[in-house]
């Protein structure tokens, strides 16, 4: 079955009740807090994501995928990482009595009657942010810096050791 084209705000129960599932590449345009976050970013996102009816709201299972170019700290310049966290969501419109997420879920409420996509996944990778991202192996980092780094250790090393002077005769 072809999925239906990927709608801009939706009402996760009425999918979950036709059984529709969300998948597809979702722009990235208007991402603009993971546009700020990163330094360079994918025009979309793949996203594949099942709803289901709960008790309490609508469960959202599935994965999402982008590929975002980040600041490597060990040498400052760009590293492209793939970002693919799985989303394990419960949905619901924010009352006054919360609604409970089961264990292994995050609870995501939204105001009114539907929920925009490209929040909601927007939200899911700057959860997934790495840390410390990094190039994997050291020879991919930007030779000029690692050596610039190389020298700056040695020289703050044992062999520029302040009291040394102090041992000549
Ligand atoms: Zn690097």
């Amino acid at each position: 079955m072809v999925p239906a084209p990927l709608p801009k705000r939706f009402n996760p129960q009425a999918l979950a009740d036709r059984h529709q599932v969300l998948a597809g590449e979702l722009s990235t345009d208007s991402m603009a807090r993971l546009r700020e976050a990163v330094v360079s970013i994918g025009s979309t996102v793949s996203i594949d994501l099942q709803l289901a009816r709960v008790r309490s709201g609508c469960q959202i299972d599935g994965e999402i995928a982008c590929t975002l170019g980040l600041c490597c700290v060990r040498c400052l310049g760009e590293v492209r990482i793939r970002v693919s966290p799985s989303v394990r969501l419960v949905v619901g419109p924010r009352l006054e009595s919360p609604i409970e997420a089961p264990e292994g879920y995050d609870l995501y409420e939204y105001e009114g009657s539907s929920l925009e996509l490209a929040q909601l996944i927007e939200d899911e990778l700057l959860l997934a942010l790495p840390l410390v991202p990094r190039h994997v192996d050291i020879s991919l980092c930007d030779p000029g810096m690692v050596a610039w780094l190389g020298l700056k250790e040695r020289a703050s090393g044992p062999a520029r050791n302040p009291f040394a002077i102090l041992k000549r005769p």
